[in-house]
């Protein structure tokens, strides 16, 4: 049977949530063996949000952890913080004490923001990944794309981007996913919270899982683009929020 898709996706309370989850619904709603794992940046899980998962009768998972403060994105920090990570780890968790590294089950795993766009061809690509594989992104780090550069016999050899080439994985989050087997065999892999410098979250974890050499380059060798960096404005209000709970739950 196909690989089972694992899709982890970081979310928190805002007025664009229900949207936000609502459109990635009706994209996952078409991809075949996928499992769903959401995870709350909250102290417990909302209402919101398990009922949405519910109705959307996909095969998921409901998880949450809060990011402490001192993580938390504010005004006038130097370094900001890594949006998404705590949650993201905890999804690892969770497939490691779902599955053992020996289990049967063939995955991949995806981390999927709740607020990007991805098209169907996206997931077809990855879902016979090796280890882990990799493809542009588009509207992320001042350029119209970034993308892995390919050479004539396949293999990734540097990275198509302005901001700090020389990372390890100059790459999105949206842009790679990882073989179920190997975020099994390395428990020890996980996303870093303290002490990444802007930019290095990916390769905090992907230093744990691979070597450049080992990357598969997917959507056309990287010439498409199959998933967009789109970010959701925030709404303008002129009236107190109260009294929209269907819209933003009970905040
Ligand atoms: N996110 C979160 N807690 C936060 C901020 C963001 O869980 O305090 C989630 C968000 O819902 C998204 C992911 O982390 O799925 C990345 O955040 P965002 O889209 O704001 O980051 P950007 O795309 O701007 O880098
Ligand atoms: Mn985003």
């Amino acid at each position: 049977s196909l690989p089972v898709i694992y899709a982890i996706t970081p979310t928190y309370t805002r007025l664009v949530q229900k949207a936000e989850l609502t459109r990635l619904a009706n994209t996952f709603l078409h991809v075949p063996n996928l499992h769903w794992i959401v995870v709350e940046d909250s102290n417990k899980t909302s209402s919101l949000v398990s009922h949405l998962l519910q109705s959307t009768g996909l095969n998921h998972t409901h998880l949450h952890v809060a990011t402490p403060l001192k993580f938390k994105v504010r005004g006038g920090m130097k370094l900001k913080p890594p949006r998404g990570t705590l949650q993201r780890n905890l999804g690892l968790q969770w497939l490691r004490q779902a599955f053992s590294a020996n289990d049967s089950q063939q995955g991949v795993v995806y981390f999927a923001d709740d607020d990007n766009t991805y098209s169907l061809e996206l997931f077809e690509e990855m879902r016979f990944t090796t280890k882990v594989s990799v493809w542009p992104v588009a509207f992320v780090g001042s350029l119209l794309y970034e993308s892995p550069k390919v050479n004539s016999s396949g293999k990734v050899y540097g990275w198509r981007v302005l901001f700090d080439p020389r990372r390890p994985f100059a790459i999105d989050m949206a842009g790679f996913a990882v073989n179920l087997k190997l975020i099994l065999t390395k428990p020890q892999a996980s996303f870093k919270l303290t002490d990444v410098k802007p930019g290095y979250q990916e390769s905090s974890l992907l230093t744990d899982l691979v070597s450049l050499g080992d990357l598969e380059p997917k959507a056309s060798n990287c010439t498409k683009v199959l998933v967009w960096h789109t970010r959701t404005q925030n709404p303008l209000l002129r009236k107190n929020i109260t009294g929209f709970v269907d819209v933003i739950g009970e905040v």
